[in-house]
């Protein structure tokens, strides 16, 4: 299976000036390609990467600073730019603006790339025209690499590895099923009843990205005060980025060993960004909550929650099932009625009709994972059962 490892690159100080040196020709040749399709299109042509290379190559005789950057890598950045626009259309596809991307690089030849253990904590590996780079060795480089990226981050450069990793297929754990919500209050709630949070920004970071934010409003465009400040910011988005993600591997790492079958809501981003109200068919749930600006910062985690799922059911033996998440935080797990009302608070859920009291994002919890038993026709596994003598016999996604 494909899985893919990031580690923090220590570059020298001529590494490091080389490779913004490379990042930013190949946001050039990005740039000027799509420009050159664009135009294309306008006149109801096309041009494909072939030509593009070949046209590439030329331009290397003239252009230094272009011959200076690895062929391979220049040429990956023509064919990326042909699969998105392949992909999403010639006109959809984004300008890599100098503020707003962060410079990245693709070595596609495995061949080209070689990579050592140096000691417990270093490795180094081996890269066209930059020789041996040293590396944060935070794990084994285990598996065949596929292909290499390179990556500036929040201020850091990276490198990441696309690996295969000889895994082929896991057997299905047999663990019981287990329904997942996502709360505003814990961030993953289960149908155990069982509570996934972390702090993802810790109040001091929140009071310097607002000063810094306010900062950045006030600073006049192109000065170079103003990109300090927007790097400042990068950098503390960086790290509360790379904190949500750890969360997201970890919880959705230990769902997934501990239970065969994990029901999460099929929420579709567009779903989620278009209203909170939602409609009458499928009211917006949480609808206070998501509003603003907290709202596009759940979708975003909960996003890279659900591929983190994705990808460690996979060598878990679990399975992931979505289901439509209309009314799942209005049924009453115990008896199944639905209604606006029951939901008494965030918090707290009370059944109108039958009493039945839990933690509200338990509650939604449950249902969901109901309604997920109930689409892989294990409905007949009602929660609370022992789920442990029936496990679900599902082959893994
Ligand atoms: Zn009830």
């Amino acid at each position: 299976m494909l899985t893919g490892y990031r580690y923090l690159l220590a570059f020298t100080p001529e590494q490091n000036a080389y490779a913004e040196k490379v990042g930013a020709a190949c946001r050039s040749v990005w740039n000027t390609a799509l420009e050159q399709r664009r135009a294309y299109r306008k006149r109801g042509a096309w041009i494909n990467y072939v030509e593009q290379a070949r046209q590439m190559a030329e331009a290397k005789t003239e252009f230094p600073w272009l011959a200076e950057v690895p062929s391979h890598t220049l040429q990956q950045t023509l064919r990326d730019l042909d699969k998105a626009c392949r992909t999403h259309g010639t006109w959809k596809v984004r300008w890599r603006s100098k503020a707003r991307t962060d410079p990245s690089f693709r070595f596609p030849d495995p061949s080209h790339i070689a990579v050592e253990r140096l000691n417990r904590r270093w490795g180094q590996v081996k890269l066209p025209k930059f020789g041996w780079v040293h590396f944060r060795r935070t794990r084994a480089v285990g598996g065949t690499i596929r292909n290499t990226t390179v990556v500036r981050d929040g201020g850091r450069w990276y490198i990441s590895f696309c690996i295969e990793d000889g895994v082929v297929a896991v057997e299905p754990n047999g663990k019981p099923p287990v329904g997942v919500d996502r709360g505003v209050a814990v961030a993953v709630a289960t149908s155990d009843g069982d509570m996934f949070d972390r702090v993802s920004i810790r109040p001091g970071e929140a009071k310097r990205l607002r000063r810094l934010q306010q900062r950045l409003a006030r600073q006049r465009k192109g000065s170079n005060r103003r990109r300090r400040t927007r790097e400042q910011i990068g950098i503390l988005n960086a790290r509360i980025r790379h904190r949500r993600s750890d969360f997201a591997a970890q919880t959705a790492n230990r769902l997934t060993r501990d239970h065969g079958l994990v029901a999460v809501e099929d929420l579709r981003i567009k779903n989620m960004t278009a209203s909170a109200q939602g409609t009458v068919e499928q009211p917006g749930r949480n609808v206070r909550q998501k509003a603003g600006l907290n709202r596009a910062i759940l979708v975003k985690g909960w996003g890279a929650f659900l591929s983190a799922l994705q990808h460690k059911a996979r060598y878990n033996g679990s399975v992931i099932v979505k289901i439509n998440p209309a009314y799942t935080s209005q049924t009453c797990h115990a008896c199944k009625h639905v209604a606006r009302e029951s939901r008494e608070s965030q918090a707290v859920f009370r059944c109108v009709a039958c009493g039945h009291q839990a933690n509200a994002d338990v509650n939604a919890a449950r249902s969901i994972l109901a309604a997920g038993l109930a689409v892989t026709g294990r409905g007949d596994l009602a929660v609370g059962q022992s789920v442990k003598r029936q496990p679900p016999e599902l082959v893994p996604a």
